[in-house]
């Protein structure tokens, strides 16, 4: 691949470009060198919520700081929106950051900001980011992949219900060994993890939750696939959280499965609270 086509490249951040940069999942010290190197050099950054940013104002000294992710009592600032802010930025001379949480090209529409900028012929590059499908659940002691154990991880995204052939599907890779990893899964985590389980996966699969991995307030919910969304509704697990189902989860320190048959529990709260209580009140 010539340098000219390489959208990772390590060229002089030019004004009149865009870097979409990866933040991490969340540390500041989880940011790349060369993440920190483009937001020196930044006029303008266009930041949110799951991207370090206690200290933006250190790293990027010379630039406004724009807020474009989910705050309370805030609406989000439409993607459409975002791609346009880009261009127009851009075109009025100035170097623009974009910085994303975790990598920007795994599930952060980053592939339609770069559309965006390259449709209205501004440059761009990618400064790849640690992504939170892998570092998260290491922060929580668990491998994706381990000798012996698993060889694959398939990484999918939990947003929209996953549809049956989906279901079917990850039921069979998990099957076979392999991890799965869900990201924005909280909102579905009743509908996946009964779907596998009615698509063939064992119910005794070791299952983790990571809430706000790489952070100080990272908190992990372990159970069984069977027991999981009640072990969650119970610590009130909420997003961002890494689901991760297979077997490389009982690695994790304190991994006994302790939920395991638990009944006549009371308090649930969070998310998982809300499905379960939907689902008894449908059943
Ligand atoms: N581009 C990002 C993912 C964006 S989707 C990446 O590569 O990591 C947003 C989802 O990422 C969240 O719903 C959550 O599932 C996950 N996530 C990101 N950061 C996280 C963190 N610090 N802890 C737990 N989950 C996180």
């Amino acid at each position: 691949m010539s340098p000219a086509t390489d959208r990772t490249t390590d060229a002089e951040f030019a004004p009149g470009s865009v870097a979409l940069v990866g933040g991490g999942p969340g540390a500041a010290d989880l940011l790349t060198v060369r993440a920190m190197r483009l937001l020196r050099q930044a006029d303008v950054v266009y930041f949110d919520r799951l991207a370090p940013t206690e200290d933006l104002a250190v790293w990027a000294p010379r630039a406004r700081l724009e807020d474009v992710g989910k705050r309370p009592g805030h609406h989000k600032v439409p993607q459409s929106e975002i791609n346009r802010l880009l261009v127009a930025s851009a075109l009025a001379g100035l170097r623009v950051v974009r910085l994303k949480g975790g990598d920007p090209f795994v599930f952060g529409r980053g592939s339609e900001e770069a559309a965006a900028c390259e449709d209205a012929g501004v440059p761009v590059t990618v400064v790849p980011g640690i992504t939170s499908a892998v570092s998260v659940p290491a922060a929580a002691g668990i491998p994706v992949t381990a000798r012996g154990i698993s060889k694959s991880f398939t990484v999918v995204s939990g947003h929209d219900p996953l549809s049956e052939e989906e279901l079917a599907g990850l039921a069979q890779l998990g099957g076979q060994g392999g991890t799965v990893v869900v990201l924005m899964g909280i909102g579905t985590l009743g509908h996946t993890a009964a779907g596998l389980m009615r698509h063939g996966l064992d119910a005794r699969t070791p299952t983790g939750l990571v809430e706000r991995g790489c952070t100080p307030e990272q908190r992990v919910c372990l159970a069984p696939l069977e027991t999981i969304l009640l072990a969650s509704a119970v610590q009130g697990i909420a997003s961002p959280a890494v689901l991760v189902i297979g077997e490389v989860v009982r690695l994790a320190p304190g991994a006994e499965l302790p939920w395991s048959g638990l009944t006549g529990l009371t308090g649930l709260t969070g998310p998982a609270g809300n499905q379960l209580t939907d689902l008894v009140d449908n059943a």
